[in-house]
């Protein structure tokens, strides 16, 4: 279960109270910041740049090698931290944040969320619902990827893992079990990685081809993110078609903030905040 908190534990800014910078250029043309990375973020970019009076700038952090490119301008790479994202957002003037960033990157919510307080901003995340167990779902649901790797070997020996590069050391201890993983692009050379085979694909991803996928390599269970959306949803149908265990993990918590669940609801959000 998704819940919101008011800050990010250790951010200095964060405790600045009633501290306010000027971001904003205060001109006719407004610029907004989209916070992106996800299928969201670009198509809310491409939409963006067709409305009167803004300019659009999308942030990606740089970790896939080829990035869905967005409309509008685009900077890749992190800011240093909220203080970072609030010199940046000054130097450009930003006047309006959109937070579109994955619902398991935390961080960089916080972060925004503490450096549009900070300067005054109006912010808004866009935020996917997570996707809901139907009746016939066998979803063990954890807290956390270290729960998820806790519990996989009462679970399952031949295992999907779909929760991406970032959190594939964490189960490299486990090798009595067999993995399958799927990512974008493959681990750096140092990352360690559990013994398997690696698939190398973005999605979204075809109900067929995950039924296909889930047979072939005689998988036993499926761990994800409660990532939400239809991209990667058909590995869900899949494992309850195939009666399969899905250890999901759950999201951590969002910060506390205006929020929509889609691209036509941030639009309207935009708009209202263009006139
Ligand atoms: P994170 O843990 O929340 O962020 C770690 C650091 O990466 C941030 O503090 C920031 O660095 C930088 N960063 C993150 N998103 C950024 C952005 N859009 N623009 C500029 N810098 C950004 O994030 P993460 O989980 O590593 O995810 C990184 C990116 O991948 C996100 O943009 C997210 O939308 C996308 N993504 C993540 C997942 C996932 O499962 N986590 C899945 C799909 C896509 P500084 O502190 O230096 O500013």
């Amino acid at each position: 279960m998704s819940h919101a908190v008011s800050s990010w534990p250790g951010s200095p800014l964060a405790q600045r109270e009633g501290f306010s910078l000027e971001c904003g250029g205060r001109e006719a043309m407004k610029r907004v910041l989209i916070l992106g990375g996800t299928g969201e973020a670009a198509k809310l970019a491409t939409q963006a740049v067709r409305l009167q009076g803004v300019e659009v700038i999308t942030s990606l952090a740089g970790r896939t090698r080829r990035p869905m490119t967005p409309s509008g301008q685009v900077r890749i790479g992190g800011f240093g931290g909220d203080a970072g994202l609030v010199d940046y957002m000054r130097q450009q003037r930003i006047d309006l944040l959109i937070d579109a960033t994955h619902p398991f990157a935390a961080q960089i919510s916080f972060n925004a969320a503490t450096a549009a307080r900070v300067c005054g901003l109006p912010h808004l995340l866009l935020v996917r619902p997570p996707w809901e167990p139907m009746e016939s779902d066998r979803w063990i649901e954890v807290e956390s990827i270290a729960a998820a790797v806790s519990i996989l070997p009462s679970v399952a020996q031949r295992v999907f893992l779909t929760t991406g590069r970032q959190d594939l050391a964490a189960f490299a201890p486990l090798k009595g079990l067999w993995f399958l993983m799927r990512m974008i692009d493959p681990p750096t050379p140092d990352t360690p990685v559990p013994p398997g085979t690696l698939v190398l694909e973005r999605g979204p991803f075809a109900l067929e081809d995950e039924r296909e996928l889930l047979k072939t390599y005689a998988i036993e269970a499926i761990v994800s993110k409660n990532s939400g959306g239809d991209a990667t949803y058909a590995k869900i149908t899949a494992a309850r078609e195939l009666a399969l265990p899905v250890v999901m993990v759950q999201r951590p918590p969002t910060p506390v903030g205006e929020q929509v669940v889609d691209v036509g609801k941030a639009l309207e959000w935009l708009t209202r905040h263009l006139g």
